[in-house]
This record gives structure tokens, sequence and C-alpha cells, in this order.
């Protein structure tokens, strides 16, 4: 058996949560779920210039729908309240005094002029800003309202990434970070090692992007005398054209846009645990329960992941016929109330879960309901240009259509019994009695019904549509020619 992990999420209520954002989440859950330990949700609210109202209620709602549960955290609390950063000042300065005791951190008086300043010379020189050089020789006793910087010292670093393997850095990169700004709050370098500590992360799990100030966070945890956590860089998501990140520009939705848009939770989860990360096998389609028995951090991929929406699309689809068939009709007919025509509100719930046993296995999403059952709910308006200029009725004149429908409507009038497997035979019987071609006869009768580009095999819409609507519509359309 593993440790058990604790791992983290760590968003920032900055506005919306897109895809890159819950899949930072996704995994983090897996991991904590198979080895039996625990996902703590923590709100890093500390760049106030930066919040959003209403950010964290929209992460919270997003990965509860997603079944994303956290084992601590906002609304449920737990041990290591409070778990908003903004909400934890005292901590972070308790921890900034330690290291301004041991001689680590220093209080910055320095006006922000005067920082531009020296990153101007060094700019003129072409030469890298760096703080360190810059620290003020005889830093003042602290007090509120004035940064606390860490002191760094420049030496190498090694550190094995779980994701992005072995990783070296030269002293170039490490220098004085403020931990405490201004304005009293701390930076997120500074909050997320103290935090990650006092809550005994043992897997940082977050974007790669960090990955370049990993040598900062690990001076720090060197100065604070902290064991580091395993660190686990998740490879970007890329837009579909693969040359840069995701962005809001390539289409990147909320995540409860696609909820609203009618993509089921599950097909979600799905696409974004295997956005990066692949078990070896074929296997495209996974509950979260085979997630979590099959995720293993060693297989995320270290190159960015192209984001293909044709493909959420396709594994919605997918996931939309295995809830039909693995829980049947009533609980995918559950997930769907909120995507029928408004006229679907005046028919009894069995009729709509009828029309979705029919229909289900063409939806992408649960809102193309709405635009394929509409002449479930109402009669169709007739078009007899739908009728005449379809390429399989139009070398038929209107005489020989009006002839073949009274045939139909005949012959389907004396149907003995209204049902799938009768109507199929009058069909049948049609086919053989009038030399058409299904293409032919199909057709028509399928528009004179629905008046849609496509319907379900028309024996079952027939039958769902019941005996009386289906012979008005095609005696109505039989008078209009
Ligand atoms: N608050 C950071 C963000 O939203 C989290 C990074 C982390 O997980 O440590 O990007």
């Amino acid at each position: 058996m593993f440790m058990k992990a604790i791992t983290r999420f760590a968003p920032s209520p900055t506005g919306y949560i897109h895809i890159g954002n819950v899949r930072s989440a996704i995994y983090p859950y897996l991991v904590a779920h198979q080895t039996d330990g625990k996902m703590i949700l923590r709100i890093e609210d500390t760049d106030r210039g930066r919040y959003v109202e209403g950010a964290t209620e929209l992460i919270e709602d997003t990965l509860k729908w997603l079944g994303l549960d956290w084992d601590e955290g906002p609304i449920i609390g737990g041990p290591n309240e409070p778990y908003f950063q903004s909400e934890r000042t005292e901590i972070y300065l308790a921890w900034a005094k330690k290291l301004l005791e041991s001689g680590r951190a220093y209080a910055d008086p320095t006006p922000p002029e005067k920082i531009e300043e020296y990153r101007a010379k060094c700019n003129a020189k072409k030469v890298p800003f760096l703080y360190r050089n810059f620290r003020p020789e005889n830093p003042p006793e602290w007090e509120p309202g004035m940064p606390i910087r860490f002191k760094a010292e420049p030496k190498e670093y090694s550190w094995h990434d779980e994701v992005m393997g072995d990783m070296h850095t030269g002293p170039e990169v490490l220098d004085d970070i403020i931990l405490i700004k201004a304005d009293g709050y701390p930076t997120y370098n500074f909050a997320h090692i103290v935090d990650d500590a006092e809550m005994n992360i043992t897997h940082v799990m977050r974007g790669v992007e960090y990955l370049s100030s990993t040598p900062n966070y690990l001076a720090l945890y060197e100065a604070l005398g902290l064991v580091r956590p395993k660190l686990v860089s998740l490879p970007h998501i890329l837009a579909p054209t693969g040359n840069k990140k995701l962005g809001k520009r390539d289409g990147a939705k909320s995540v409860t846009e696609y909820r609203d848009d009618g993509v089921l939770a599950e097909a979600m989860l799905n696409y974004l645990a295997c956005l990066g990360w692949n078990d070896g096998t074929e296997q495209e389609i996974y509950t979260k329960d085979e997630l979590i028995e099959k995720f293993s951090v060693e297989r995320i991929q270290n190159s960015g992941a192209r984001y293909d929406e044709t493909k959420l699309l396709w594994m919605n689809g997918q996931w939309i016929r295995k809830i039909f068939a693995e829980q049947g009709a009533r609980a995918l007919y559950d997930r769907t109330v909120n995507f029928w025509p408004e006229e679907a509100a005046d028919y009894p719930e069995e009729y709509r879960v009828k029309v979705l046993s029919i229909i289900y296995d063409r939806l992408k999403t649960l809102s193309d309901l709405h635009e394929m059952t509409g002449y479930f709910f109402k009669d169709p308006e007739i078009d007899m240009k739908m009728v005449m200029e379809n390429k399989f009725l139009k070398k038929m004149s209107e005489a020989e259509i009006e002839e073949l429908l009274k045939k139909v409507i005949s012959k389907l009038a004396e149907v003995p019994e209204w049902n799938a497997e009768k109507l199929q035979e009058a069909l049948n019987a049609l086919l053989s009695e009038t030399g058409k071609k299904p293409a032919e006869l199909f057709s028509l009768i399928r528009i004179a019904i629905s008046f849609a580009p496509f319907s379900p095999a028309l024996n079952l819409t027939m039958e769902t549509l019941g005996k009386e609507t289906s012979l008005a519509r095609l005696n109505a359309v039989a008078r209009s020619i």
C-alpha cells in the first residue's frame, strides 16, 4: 500500500474556472483517493487586485459538479482552518518573522520607484536584474506596511520533478523574492510554502509554469527546515493549434458553460483526466473509479496536451450511450431535465423518456435535444419545398408523391397494433407494393411526420408519436400538395 497522500487544489479566485484550472484538481483528487489519503481545497486569494467576487463559489460548484469532493476546505472546514489564504495572514507573518530572526529575510523599505531604477540600470547594461545585487545594506526593523524579502543564497539546485524528471539550475535563478507585501498579504511564492507545510501536503501538483520558480521554493524549504513534498509539474494544455497555451480566445470555455451546454460531468472528468495522461492501453472511456484505480503520476506526459473539443464531444456521446446502457433511460432522463424544448413540458414524463430512448444515440450534448426533438411535441410547419427538393424525391412529380402518400396513409391506417414491430412490417410491405427504394419511401414519410433533417428509425418515431398524430401529419401533407 502507498503512503497516504495529502494533496491540494489551490486555485486563485480570479475569474471563471476553465479547463486548465480543473485538470489541476483532478490529478490531486485521483492521487489522494488511490492512497486513501485526502485532498484539501485551499483558496489562494491574497492577490487582492485580481480577486473576483463569486469566483470561489464557481470553483466550489464546478468541483461538486465533477464529483471532486474535497476532504478539507471551504464549506466543510477541517483541522487546518481557515482555508482562505486571506484569513491566514497572521500565520504567514509568524513564519516570515522566523526568517527575519534567523537572518534569512529582511524588511525592505526601498520604494518601488527605486526598484524600477535598478531594473532600468540592468536593462541598459543588458544584464539580468537580480534584486539580491541591490539589497539594502542595513535593513531596518520590520514594521507593518514594509515588505519582507527572502535573503537568497546563490547556489546550484538539483531536484527531481515527478513529471519533468531530474532538474538542475545554477545560482543565477535565485533571488530575494518578496514574502510579505506592503499590503500585509503574502505572495503566492511564500504563502503556498507555508500552507503546504502546515497542511502536511505530500504532493504539490500544479501547472508547469511554476517550474522556473522552483529553485526559490527549494531555498525556502531549506531556510525553514522543511521536508520538501513531491513536486509534480503538470504540462500545459495547448490550444487546438498546438502552438500555444490554451486561452480564452481559443474557445477555452468555463467548465460550467460546458455543463450548461449539456456536457455530462462524467465525460468532462474523463476527457480532462486523459488530457496529458494515459494508462498505456487503448482504453479511452474511464469512470471516476477506474481513473482512481489506474491513474499514475509516472504516466503523466511531460509535453503539452492539445485541447480538442471534438474529442470532448465525442466522449460525451459515448457517455450518453454508456449511462443509457448501464443505468437505463430514466437515469439518463434525469440528466436532461433542463434541455427539452419548451413545449415538452405539456407532455407526461414517460413520453419524454420514450422520446429520449429513441434519440439518445444521436446526441453529442444534451442540448441537442432541443433541436432534435421539437416535432415530438409540436406539429411541424409544413414546408413543401423540403419535400419536393429532397434529393430522393425530386425526380417524382407532385401527383406521384400524392399517390404515394395516400398509399402510405391507407396502409398505416390498417396496422393492427400501433407498435414498432407491426409498423416495420407495414413499411416493408409498402416497399414491395410500391416498388420504391427505401430512401425514397422513408424520406417522404420522415419528412411528412417531422420536417426535420433526420429522425430516429421511422417505426420507432411513429410508434412514439402515436397513430393519431402520425396519420394526421401524413394527411396534412397530402392535402397541401
Ligand atoms: N493559486 C495558484 C494558481 O491558481 C495555485 C498554484 C498551486 O497549485 O500551487 O495558479
